[in-house]
């Protein structure tokens, strides 16, 4: 239905719901919301002799609680029609509009209702439910966030193959550790270690099988070590263990029992031996993180050199 053709084509019908339209406002504007036409209720609300032709809506009438003119069209896309109050300007009367945009203008309806008018209370209410409702759906949602977050953070700290902590949660966390073990003046160790002729596994046995031994010697890492421990892969064959409150002697130990393991499983199910050499430090006075890492990176070469399949102490 065209609203303005209809109005345009009926002029003696819509002058007659003018005459009779008694409280309620009918008012047509231009696109500027300048008044075309209105019905006499409007200037009698304004205590106007006429009716006020030409003047602009806005400085008759004012949205609540708002400064800056505006009109909410009433035709929302889901066909539901939503009132605006707007408020007599240097007066105290509120009335229920319904705005509408038709050729060249508006046409507004409104009707006048005291604040205890029922179905204000009601539209109220249903107001609140819709934004209680909201908010618990803000609320769940921010809880997915959080919990993609924790995703989020703990894949970036995550080796995908083995499921050890990467390289990057490793830098973040011996920070911590060495703060704590220089604090409470505690012993800390790193062991370093690296799969022998790893090369030829994949060589020979083909990637997934290479990927099935990193794998498997990431789990007795990870089997072995006590809770406060951090099982890292460091890069490619390289892996590290950080022993908070370990001492040199107790790495080696723990070292040994990895490196056992390690040589008697039967990790591709061929009898191929496969083994690592470990190389430990254990964090000195004068240490830094680097110059802690370093150490064990020597012992570890030191483990390759003078035979592999081996833990050195540097
Ligand atoms: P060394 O005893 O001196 O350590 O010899 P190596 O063969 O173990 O050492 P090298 O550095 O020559 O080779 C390491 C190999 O590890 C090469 C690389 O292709 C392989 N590698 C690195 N990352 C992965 C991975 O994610 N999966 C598999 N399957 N292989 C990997
Ligand atoms: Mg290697
Ligand atoms: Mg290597």
């Amino acid at each position: 239905m065209n609203l303005s053709r209809l109005i345009k084509d009926n002029p003696e019908i819509t002058a007659r719901f003018m005459d009779i339209s008694g409280t309620s406002l009918v008012i047509l504007t231009d696109v500027r919301y300048r008044i075309l036409e209105c019905n006499q209720s409007l200037a009698v609300i304004l205590h106007l002799n006429q009716k006020p032709l030409g003047r602009f809506l806005g400085e008759l009438l004012c949205p609540l609680e708002q400064n800056e003119f505006n009109v909410i069209l009433s035709q929302k896309d889901n066909g539901v029609l939503l009132p605006q109050v707007l408020q007599v300007c240097y007066g105290e009367a509120l009335y229920r509009c319904y705005s509408f945009e038709i050729q060249e203008g508006f046409l507004i309806f409104g009707d006048r209702f005291e604040s205890a008018d029922n179905e204000v209370l009601e539209s109220m209410s249903l107001l609140n439910n819709e934004l209680s409702s909201l908010s618990r759906e803000l609320s769940r949602k921010n809880r997915e966030l959080a919990e993609a977050n924790r995703k989020i953070t703990e894949l970036m700290r995550t080796d995908p193959l083995t499921g050890l902590a990467n390289r990057r949660f490793f830098q973040e966390r011996l920070a911590e550790v060495l703060a704590l073990a220089r604090r409470k003046h505690s012993a800390l160790a790193v062991i370093l270690a690296d799969l022998d002729h790893f090369k030829t596994i994949n060589d020979n046995y083909g990637h997934d099988a290479g990927d099935r031994v990193l794998q498997k010697f990431a789990a007795l890492l990870k089997e072995n070590c006590r809770t406060e421990d951090l099982a890292v892969r460091f890069g490619g064959e390289e892996f590290l263990l950080l022993l908070p409150q370990s001492t040199a002697a107790q790495a080696l130990q723990l070292a040994e029992r990895i490196r056992g393991l390690l040589e008697g499983a039967d990790i591709l199910g061929n009898d191929i031996r496969i083994t690592a050499s470990m190389g430990i430090a254990e964090l000195a006075f004068e240490d830094t993180m680097d110059s802690l890492l370093k150490r064990a990176d020597q012992a570890l070469y030191q483990a390759k050199k003078t035979g592999r399949n081996r833990a050195v102490i540097l």
